[in-house]
């Protein structure tokens, strides 16, 4: 599949194959075509919402609600924020804010005030449209305590909008001339997305038209995914895994987005697999280990599935395994990347063989350079560990207003540094090994150590704190703790988590907390976290 020339076989570098043509038009105009291709396809089935969109109907609702957008008085280049769970709604915006030349800035599900504010300020989003709340947690509540002083307008996706919110069903206009001269380029802004990065607060991953929509139209060929196909997706939209490895594959290639409930749901999911007779499903091996075990308690008709997408994080060979045998998912693919990477670099393809489908992340990407580099950045022989970089029209824009961020993280030559320890074989057949970043992957969700120790030093009594993931059965990592309080101090480990509680997103909430005199240190005073490792996997080992 990757081309290489001969002198550079044994280098770990790989170029993915350029035969078919990269998009250059904006997704706005990508929804329309899909339009004018499958007219009365279903575009988007929303099971909990009962709803049911073919092609022709969504691009009518996108045209609406982008109108309505430039007639509110949003500006080419303005932020619209989106914080709500899966929802129909939430793809109308991301594709109207698209034809509307906005730039669509998704907000976790999970968020709590400490991030939203963070969020809200760093993007400058003039609106955001929000759900009345998910889970426990009440937005409108959230939000009013909020200093955001560039926001706007507030959109509410509820039946009766609060004082101060407008209604989101109010929004759309059947003026089309507010469009007018309206004509997006593929290389602007359209959606900002927030990641833990390496370190620190969640920092805002600017990307183009062309770098999602040709990501999602890449993805959703490599996995076998056309018209005709029906595709479940329980992961969540405000992450690329939803809005491009779905969403946008999904309009590039006639398929169906359909979503089975408004978070993850693994009964939710299998029931809307069943009846909508799904060819493909999606998730992080966390949501397949609980459909999975799902299955086990009551049996589905899963006949309709054929393939879909595993990635987030190390998926593992008995899950793959699992999934392809009871799921029926036999072309399953499992993909690599990051959000700052439109987001996927590699993948597997259903012609693989099985061994090489279940225990590697695939080969390059079409139109994608990756190498894999030492410390010096060299790049390594074949063979050899050391660190993915990628290059090519998926590289995001940069960091938004982060330049300093930007040029840490892609290199003079447009590299993208992912952080991750990788190995490429002969056949440019790459496998993850590990981490050089110190991120924590719960579930699937990205945390930053940095961001919950900065947290917590918050606490009066905290003096010292170091945060890392220990292997978990179910989420594959979870959050641990550890503290130094002060003298005299009676804090214990439930008074730390309930101090989190409320204020991050709750998979931050360190699930183990451990009071400790001192933290491990190295004679320069850096915190040993390995040794903190070992310490927890000699209790677990106990
Ligand atoms: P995100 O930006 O949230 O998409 O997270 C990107 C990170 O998730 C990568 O840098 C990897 O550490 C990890 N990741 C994503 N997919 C995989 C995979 N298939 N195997 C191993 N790690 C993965």
């Amino acid at each position: 599949m990757a081309t290489q020339t001969g002198a550079l076989r044994t280098l770990a570098l790989s170029a993915g194959e350029i035969d078919v043509p990269l998009i250059e038009y904006g997704i706005g105009e990508a929804v329309a075509r899909a339009a004018t291709l499958w007219p009365s396809e279903d575009a988007l089935v929303s099971c909990h919402e009962g709803i049911r969109l073919t092609f022709g109907e969504l691009d009518r609702r996108v045209s609406q609600l982008a109108a309505g957008l430039r007639k509110l008085g949003l500006n080419r280049g303005d932020r619209v924020a989106v914080w709500a769970p899966t929802c129909a709604a939430w793809t109308l915006l991301q594709f109207a804010t698209a034809r509307a030349g906005l730039v669509f800035v998704t907000f976790n599900t999970a968020y709590r005030r400490v991030e939203l504010e963070h969020v809200l300020n760093l993007s400058g989003a003039r609106a955001i449209v929000m759900a009345p709340g998910f889970k426990d947690i009440d937005y409108a509540a959230e939000l009013a305590g909020i200093d955001a002083p560039e926001l706007e307008f507030r959109v509410w996706l509820g039946d009766v909008p609060p004082s101060g919110y407008l209604a989101f069903t109010e929004l759309p206009s059947s003026d089309l001339t507010w469009l007018d001269g309206v004509a997006p380029d593929a290389c602007e802004p359209v959606n900002i997305q927030f990641t833990s990065g390496t370190t620190g607060r969640p920092k805002g991953v600017t990307l183009t038209h062309r770098n999602i929509l040709n990501n999602g139209a890449d993805v959703g060929r490599r996995a076998g995914i056309g018209s005709g196909d029906r595709v479940c997706v329980p992961v969540p939209l405000y992450h690329c895994f939803g809005m491009v490895m779905a969403n946008l594959a999904c309009i590039a290639s006639g398929a169906t987005m359909v979503y089975p409930a408004p978070g993850f749901d693994a009964e939710a999911s299998l029931a809307a697999i069943e009846a909508e007779r799904c060819t493909h499903c999606y998730g992080v091996p966390t949501m397949f280990i609980a459909m999975l075990s799902a299955l086990d308690r009551q049996d589905r008709d899963l006949a309709s599935l054929r393939g879909g997408i595993m990635a987030g994080t190390t998926c593992p060979v008995e899950v793959m395994r699992r999934v392809m045998d009871r799921m029926h998912m036999r072309d399953v693919t499992i993909a690599y990347g990051m959000t700052e990477t439109s987001p996927v670099s590699t993948q597997t393809s259903a012609n693989d063989p099985i061994s090489v489908r279940v225990e590697t992340v695939g080969q390059v990407m079409p139109h994608i350079e990756i190498k894999i580099v030492d410390g010096l950045g060299e790049t390594v022989a074949r063979g050899t560990q050391g660190e993915l970089c990628t290059r090519g029209y998926s590289v995001m824009a940069g960091y938004w207003n982060d330049p300093d961020a930007t040029a840490k993280a892609v290199d003079r030559d447009g590299f993208m540094h992912s952080g991750d320890l990788a190995v490429m074989d002969e056949a440019g057949y790459v496998r993850i090994t590990g981490r050089a970043k110190d991120m924590i992957i719960r579930g699937g969700e990205n945390i930053s150590p940095r961001e919950i120790e900065e947290y917590l030093y918050r606490h009066a009594e905290i003096v010292d704190v170091a945060v890392i993931g220990v292997p978990d059965q179910q989420f594959g990592e979870i959050v641990c703790a550890w503290v130094v309080t002060a003298a005299g101090s009676t804090i214990d480990a439930d008074q730390i988590r309930a101090f989190c509680r409320g204020q991050l997103a709750h998979y931050k909430v360190p699930a183990i907390v451990r009071l400790v005199d001192q933290l491990p240190m190295t004679a320069s005073g850096k915190v040993q976290k390995f040794v903190m490792r070992q310490a927890m996997a000699a209790e677990e080992a106990l």
